[in-house]
């Protein structure tokens, strides 16, 4: 019953035997885990380091009040389980380092529901290396983008961002924009795990909620990236 009114659109069984992996389980990964939980994704794999802070409530909205100076991955836990106990929840309360690589799990599909680019390289090398599709989407302020990387198809992020410096530390943004784009992660998901539609692989989507204004544009390959080889790996 609980799938009942998406039975018709996807393919229930493909969605309840993936496995997602959710890097970040802020902004982006809050709206992005609730939606695929509610779902149905079998099992999903969620990783962040960080503790509930008060300043992101207004955006983390798996996180409440009380949750404050808990790990985030386990205040998602719990809130997860109590929407959906039919799925399968794997937390890693760890930071995405080089040497933490390889405790990530070879899942069907990786979303990067990051803040800094330095981490998301990373989770990006990884998927690379593992051929596992990542979704990558970043906000700030009321802007968002959003991409799909498809290994050995597609350019990967650091073909993407080819000399963009890595982050800059705290910024703005408004809670709407990440919850609009963690929700568009979902969705790519949804669509790459039950072959449905077209997916935004290659292309990156930008949006600018304020004024509502949308672009859309191909990524291109970078030929000395050091990670795909420009396609050629
Ligand atoms: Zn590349």
């Amino acid at each position: 019953m609980r799938y009942k009114r998406q039975r018709e659109l996807v393919n229930q069984d493909l969605l309840s035997s993936s496995h997602v992996l959710i890097a970040g389980t802020g902004g982006l990964g809050s709206a992005a885990l609730l939606y695929l939980a509610a779902a149905g994704a079998g099992e999903i794999t969620i990783v962040d380091a960080d503790n509930v802070e008060e300043s992101n409530l207004n955006r983390q909205v798996l996180h409440f009040t009380t949750d404050i100076g808990k790990p985030k991955v386990f205040s998602a836990l719990e809130k997860i389980y109590e929407l959906n106990p039919e799925i399968k929840v794997n937390e890693k309360y760890m930071r995405i380092t080089e040497e933490t690589l390889s405790l990530l799990p070879e899942a069907d599909i990786a979303i990067d529901c990051l803040d800094n680019m330095e981490t998301r390289f990373l989770l990006n090398k990884f998927c690379v290396e593992k051929n596992i599709p990542l979704i990558h989407a970043a906000v700030e302020a009321f802007e968002g983008r959003l991409t799909v990387i498809i290994p050995g198809e597609t350019p990967c992020l650091s073909c993407i961002y080819a000399g963009v410096p890595p982050g800059k530390g705290e910024f703005p943004v408004i809670g709407t924009t990440a919850g609009i784009l963690g929700v568009a992660e979902a969705s790519e998901a949804i669509k790459f795990l039950t072959k449905k539609g077209r997916i935004l692989a290659g292309k990156m989507l930008m949006l600018n909620l304020l004024n509502w204004e949308v672009s859309l544009f191909s990524t291109t390959f970078n030929p000395n990236c050091s990670v795909c080889g420009g396609g050629k790996k």
